[in-house]
């Protein structure tokens, strides 16, 4: 995506395209998936001097509010940003870190037992060694 393209894409959902929104999102696609508001930050502060991770946070929420990526709690206390908006799984890789997207189908689950209740959030979220990391072993 281009800056002009990000602008458009920002404006047709209704986000005012100041400029380090747009670099937060060009960094998001550029860098891959499922980056922190930390690795955001390190690839950008060279380019922004004057960005603060709260500009960084702040603008991801409002990415959030408007729907154009997710917000995944993948270890605990590390939110992580996706643009992949569809349900899909995750694969975290314990040696390099690497996440990996994967697609789900709707998981079999038996939903008797908290019949009634309101699911928020639904994660599939797998562990393990990738398959370069356990080919370097
Ligand atoms: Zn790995
Ligand atoms: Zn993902």
């Amino acid at each position: 995506m281009t800056v002009t393209e990000i602008t458009e894409f920002l404006n047709a959902h209704d986000i005012k395209p100041s400029y380090q929104r747009i670099k937060v999102y060009e960094c998001l696609i550029n860098q891959g998936n499922h980056m922190t508001v930390e690795s955001i930050y390190r690839e950008l502060i060279a380019t922004i001097p004057t960005l603060s991770k709260t500009t960084i946070y702040n603008t991801l929420k409002i990415f959030e509010d408007h729907h154009i990526l997710n917000v995944i709690n993948l270890n605990g206390n590390e939110m992580r940003y996706d643009l992949i908006l569809d349900e899909h799984g995750h694969f975290q890789c314990k040696i390099c870190q690497e996440i990996f997207d994967f697609p789900i189908q709707e998981p079999r689950i038996q939903i008797e037992q908290i019949n009634g209740f309101k699911i928020e959030e639904r994660n599939v979220f797998l562990k393990g060694i990738c398959k370069d990391c356990l080919e370097k072993q």
